[in-house]
């Protein structure tokens, strides 16, 4: 039965629950809010597994395990019938120094507080509000860690569509949005409306890419990208041939959101935790390298770029310096 078909079996109820839900995440701070059925992601399943199969996962293992689960909402939480998917702005109206070669360049995402704590806190109080609204009501939180495919949710909750980057895109306030989920036990009343992609002929992202990591439209390779090879990678060192043209990264990158067109439409978020702690926007490499495992889990303490580890954060450092002839 198609989702038309499906809305038009809602009983009353399940609309108004459905509104006072999305009214409830937006009074919580969610600057946007779709609810859509806990049914697998059949298409997003064929372009994971072509992506898997082509290597573009890099060292990111952990990709290749349960296809199903990260396609099937049902196998995180069984039971499942809808999926709340809510989008966070975090743009704080604060730039990198430009031009600095004693410190790195730290990506937007990480300026302040770990958005799982953020995501996740508004996401569980939330349910709590719903489980006192519905008793008997389950639901399950999920911020990244679990294996659900944000982005393909927040498409089909039509909250925007996944640019050529493949950041997921909103037209208020481009693609500085952080993402997450609620599964509920609960039938709800659907959105139908998937967001059109509005890339058009706009290539500007895959052009600034300093490793050419973007392949072809939507598609990006993690072993040639700045933020997988400084975040997610493991290895002692980073590849040369990224490691040359990591132009100021230290931790992620942000070049093809800092050129997409659709981020002039940035706005200021209300959300305090996301403004930038100090030496957060850019660190200084001397510093940093002369960190301990005690002064780093100090200076990051609630921070997602502890997601790198202090010897990730160090060989990126190094990687700099290196590029400074140092
Ligand atoms: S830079 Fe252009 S092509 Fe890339 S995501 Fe933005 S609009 Fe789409």
């Amino acid at each position: 039965m198609v989702a038309a078909e499906l809305s038009q079996l809602v009983s009353p109820a399940a609309t108004a629950l459905t509104a006072r839900i999305k009214a409830r995440a937006l009074e919580l701070g969610f600057h946007k809010v779709g609810v859509v059925p806990a049914a697998p992601l059949s298409g997003e399943r064929g372009r994971l597994e072509e992506w898997l199969r082509r290597g573009y996962h890099g060292e990111m293992s952990w990709m290749e395990r349960d296809p199903e689960r990260r396609t099937d909402p049902r196998q995180v939480m069984p039971g499942a019938r809808s999926v709340v998917v809510v989008a966070l702005n975090y743009f704080t109206p604060h730039e990198h120094t430009p031009d600095d070669p004693a410190t790195g360049k730290i990506s937007r995402y990480a300026w302040g507080d770990d958005y799982h704590d953020v995501v996740g806190g508004k996401l569980k109080e939330l349910l709590a509000w719903i489980k006192a609204e519905c008793p008997g009501a389950e639901g399950k939180a999920c911020v990244d860690i679990q294996p659900l495919m944000d982005k393909a949710w927040a498409v089909r909750a039509g909250l925007g569509w996944i640019g050529k980057h493949t950041n997921l895109i909103t037209r208020e306030y481009g693609s500085w949005v952080f993402l997450g989920e609620l599964l509920l036990t609960l039938e709800l009343d659907y959105d139908t409306d998937v967001s059109e992609d509005h890339c058009g002929t706009c290539t500007l992202c895959i052009e600034a890419c300093p490793t050419d990591a973007i392949t072809e439209p939507y598609v990006v390779d993690s072993n040639r990208c700045i933020s997988y090879a400084t975040i997610e990678l493991r290895a002692p060192d980073i590849p040369a041939e990224v490691a040359a043209k990591l132009d100021g990264w230290l931790y992620g990158c942000d070049t093809c959101q800092d050129v997409c067109p659709w981020n002039r439409f940035e706005q200021p978020t209300a959300e305090t935790r996301f403004e930038p702690r100090e030496g957060r926007v850019s660190a200084d490499l001397a510093a940093l390298l002369e960190l301990t495992p005690d002064t780093y889990a100090a200076r990051f303490r609630r921070s997602a770029i502890k997601r790198a580890k202090l010897a990730g954060l160090q060989r990126n450092a190094r990687a700099l310096k290196k590029n400074q002839g140092d």
